[in-house]
């Protein structure tokens, strides 16, 4: 259950960005296929662990990246969705990872009227 503890890191983060819980409305999130994350998963730990520590009921918004690969036999770049699929062309799986390994919260919004620095 990794994702229960990259709930947690978020939670952290969060809070200390905000300098404290306040009940969020909305998190938005990036997650790359190739991260090893499972978006369901974290859905439900996130949700769990902000409610635990005072943040509410968040909605946890997941943009799921494609990963970028290269080819090592043959060049081609291409796009994966999932980590068990190889190369389009040639079907070999030696390749370099360009991207898709993200794990990044992007931006977090506050319940209305909580915010401390609008009044
Ligand atoms: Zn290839």
């Amino acid at each position: 259950m990794h994702e229960l503890s990259l709930a947690k890191d978020m939670t952290r983060i969060i809070g200390k960005v905000l300098g404290g819980c306040r009940p969020l409305d909305t998190v938005n999130i990036t997650i790359g296929p190739l991260s090893g994350i499972s978006p369901e998963s974290l859905r439900f730990c996130f949700t769990e662990v902000a409610k635990m520590e005072g943040f509410g009921e968040p909605r946890l918004v997941i943009t799921e990246t494609e990963a970028k690969l290269i080819c090592l036999d043959c060049n081609n770049e291409y796009k994966a969705k999932e980590f068990y699929q190889g190369c389009p062309s040639c079907g070999s799986f030696s390749r370099r990872i360009l991207s898709g390994r993200e794990f990044t919260v992007d931006s977090v919004e506050i319940m209305e009227g909580t915010d401390p620095y609008v009044r």
